[in-house]
């Protein structure tokens, strides 16, 4: 848990390891790229933990075993583009789950967040979703995004995201106080720009080295 709550901040060594990694800056692409994938599929562990499951029973070859199933279908969402760096490892984990987008950029000076592209299930009341963005920030996106998930209906909402800010969360909270956040860090602040400190820096950018 963390001193927000409703945040959870997920503190295995191996989670902290990796983003330690992600906040160096000698860090570059290519390593970048594959600890946000390892860290990403860690972090889908502990945010499905309290996924529900409806008991079955299934017939193993030799007897009837009680065992359970995901209740609800899962929709990952990844904020692009930030987001794509984490969904391949979280896919491998839940390669049942359906896949939406949302494009979201933050305009330079307002830093308000606008759509750019939208690919979603048209009902998501039945779904769990996970949506994924490497970047809490302002909460701009965040919030625009759970803004539209909202109005498809969407009750439960996950967000994976890797380095938080206090603002952010904040926001967040403050439009959707139901909707539970993971994280590996809430970290200081954010400076003039919109950028968390001491972040790792634009996380697109690393990612993909433009
Ligand atoms: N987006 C990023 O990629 N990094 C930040 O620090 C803030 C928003």
């Amino acid at each position: 848990m963390s001193k927000f709550k409703g945040v959870t901040v997920i503190t295995h060594p191996l989670v902290q390891h990796n983003l330690t990694r992600l906040r160096d800056r000698r860090t570059g692409p290519q390593e970048f790229r594959r600890v946000l994938s390892e860290v990403a599929a860690l972090m889908l562990y502990e945010a499905t933990r309290s996924l529900a499951v409806s008991a079955v029973l299934v017939k193993t070859p030799l007897a009837t075993a009680r065992g359970y199933q995901l209740r609800r279908e899962v929709v990952l969402v990844p904020v692009l583009r930030a987001g794509l760096g984490m969904l391949d490892s979280i896919l491998q984990l839940i390669p049942h789950a359906r896949v939406g987008f949302v494009g979201l950029k933050r305009q330079e000076f307002s830093l308000r967040a606008m759509f750019y592209h939208k690919s979603l299930p048209p009902d998501l009341s039945r779904f769990e979703v996970i949506l994924i963005d490497p970047m809490l920030a302002t909460g701009g996106s965040a919030v625009a995004a759970m803004d539209l998930l909202a109005e498809l209906g969407a009750k439960r909402v996950r967000l994976i995201t890797l380095v938080a800010a206090p603002e952010g969360i904040r926001r967040v909270q403050s439009h959707y106080p139901r909707f539970q956040i993971f994280t590996a860090a809430v970290d200081r602040r954010l400076n003039p720009r919109g950028y968390i400190m001491p972040g790792l820096g634009d996380a697109g950018d690393r990612l993909f080295g433009v």
